[in-house]
């Protein structure tokens, strides 16, 4: 451990151990978890690196063709998983008593050659060009919507937060108008704050709230999140949706007429004849300052949508527990074996094997389960482990089962999320996001001095995490979740930041993203092992995991 490391984790020990002592209906009596008992040694001894290579060789085969949902190759991965699920000997927990819960989504495309956008300004009006200067969010209610010449209002980050002392609308009307905001949120906000003000559904909700009809949203030029060919041709996938009962798209509203992603040249084009520069007005989001101003131009919309029905499934496999006060209540584990299908090809390839992401994760929760069943006596709570659809396009499957559980929702009390841990060097410190939040940082903490791990807060704030993958379902629901990625120690001279880097920028979401990367298992074993023992404290404590005091999510979800 070198000194930098030392720092780093006394850090999170003191924020940690300073929240944890005020959190409410936790007053510290939470009784030690030994963890080096022969019965624990064992479990952790039951997982593999060859076990999660084979279970990720089979899952990022071309033969699953990426595994999108509604497709052979989905059914494939995620019949796989049950089956390991099954003979583990773990009980079906989906829907009357099977081990599938299903998951009805709709599929909406944008018809490009009949959807368009153009820019008024007094001196004429300029038609731009999809794909190059834009491209439209799919409508998961109607055919064709279209906005006339609205008037358009930079509002900055888009954000308002009181809380936090920021709010780009602070005497803004957006009433009738298009909004139009810069990708993220300020630097200034806590790492898991500004992830949840990054967040395009937060950022949407806000506008529509305030009156607007319209959005739109671009990234600044050296923004790590912009990659315009990869995110546009994502788009041209589609967007997905869940259906309710009556067959209405989750997180839909009639009162946006349209959603558009903009390229720098029509930022440009929309900035013509404004006050601000654009450049002036990226500064101001950057030093933190909250804005909102009218632009001079307008802007027009038509969005036509194809719509399709796809059904689609999560897999819940059940362990229970041996303490019949506390067996009805339950920590899950899940990962999202969806992928992104067959796509736009790149080098010749047009398979999204999703090797990482997230093969990865969905092995790593297998041997979790094999850890978990290989102890003499089941631990005191109940286990869950879910293998779910549609994270890809905007936390699906794990919303569909936070939104509609197979057990009580108020059961459900502590969620570990995996998903692209990190697996391209050994593992020797963790970055558990969401563990500043609950007492759950306590038991992290715990099980990662046990290994020998060393904790780090967030390297990568700017990458907003904690708002990214399937424990944020169950965050949005007021439940205590970890999300534990690798830090950027390689334990030798490598490093680990650059690395992240290269797989962020060239290979993520791309054709790329197969079995051929340099894998470390043995750090997909360690992975399994700290997220199983965390979770394994917390399925013996009494007390179930509680929101720190005070904490912004627990106020936010969890009426604390
Ligand atoms: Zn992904």
């Amino acid at each position: 451990m070198n000194d930098r490391i030392r720092s780093r984790a006394l850090f999170l020990f003191v924020a940690t151990a300073t929240l944890a002592g005020c959190s409410a209906g936790d007053d510290g009596t939470r009784e030690p978890v030994a963890l080096d008992t022969p019965q624990v040694e064992a479990a952790i001894a039951a997982i593999t690196p060859e076990a999660i290579e084979h279970h990720m060789s089979v899952l990022a085969d071309d033969s699953l063709q990426g595994r999108a949902p509604g497709t052979p190759g989905y059914a494939g991965g995620a019949g796989y998983a049950e089956e390991q699920l099954r003979s583990l000997g773990l009980a079906p927990a989906g829907e009357n008593g099977a081990w599938r819960q299903a998951v009805p989504l709709r599929q909406s495309t944008v018809v490009e050659d009949e959807s368009s956008m153009s820019v008024w300004t007094p001196i004429g009006t300029s038609e731009l060009t999809y794909d190059v200067d834009f491209y439209l969010g799919a409508d998961p209610l109607r055919a064709t919507v279209d906005i006339e010449t609205a008037p358009v209002m930079f509002v900055g980050f888009g954000v308002s937060a009181p809380a936090l002392g920021y709010d780009d609308y602070a005497g803004a009307d957006v009433e009738g108008k298009v909004v139009m905001f810069l990708s993220g949120a300020p630097a200034s906000f806590p790492s898991n704050e500004r992830a949840y003000y990054s967040s395009g559904a937060t950022k949407t909700e806000e506008a529509l709230r305030r009156g607007a009809v319209g959005t739109m949203t671009f990234w600044a030029p050296n923004d790590p999140r912009l990659r315009w060919d990869v995110n546009a041709a994502r788009a041209k996938r589609g967007a997905f949706a869940w259906l309710d009962e009556a067959g209405r798209p989750n997180r839909s509203d009639e009162q946006l007429s349209g959603s558009a992603s903009l390229n720098h040249s029509a930022v440009a084009s929309l900035f013509r004849g404004a006050h601000t520069s654009v450049e002036d007005a990226i500064a101001a989001a950057e030093a933190g300052t909250p804005q909102a101003f009218e632009l001079a131009t307008r802007v027009s919309m038509r969005t036509t949508t194809r719509h399709e029905d796809v059904e689609s499934w999560n897999v819940v496999a059940k362990l229970e527990g041996s303490d019949p006060e506390l067996r009805d209540e339950y920590v899950t584990y899940v990962a999202h074996v969806d992928h992104f299908g067959v796509g736009v090809e790149v080098d010749g390839d047009d398979i999204y094997n999703g090797a990482h992401d997230n093969a990865s994760g969905t092995s790593i929760v297998l041997e979790i389960a094999r850890a978990y069943t290989s102890l003499p006596t089941p631990p005191r709570r109940s286990v869950l482990f879910l293998i779910v659809t549609a994270e890809e396009w905007g936390l699906l499957g794990s919303d569909y089962f936070v939104q509609n559980p197979t057990v009580p929702r108020s059961s459900l009390v502590a969620n570990f999320s995996l998903d692209m841990p990190f697996l391209f060097h050994p593992l020797r410190d963790i970055v558990p996001y969401g563990a500043e939040h609950s007492s759950m940082g306590r038991s992290v903490t715990a099980a990662a001095e046990h290994m020998g791990l060393a904790i780090g807060p967030d390297p990568i704030p700017e990458q907003v995490l904690f708002i990214r993958s399937d424990h944020f379902s169950f965050i949005r629901q007021g439940i205590p979740a970890l999300f534990i990625k690798s830090g950027f120690e390689t334990g030798d001279e490598r490093d680990g930041g650059a690395i992240n880097t290269a797989y962020r920028s060239n290979v993520y979401h791309t054709p790329f993203d197969e079995m051929g990367q340099d894998f470390d298992f043995g750090a997909g074993a360690d992975h399994a092992r700290v997220n199983f023992l965390t979770g394994y404290i917390i399925a013996q404590e009494t007390a179930r995991p509680s929101w720190n005091m005070g904490d912004f999510f627990g106020g936010l979800f969890g009426g604390m």
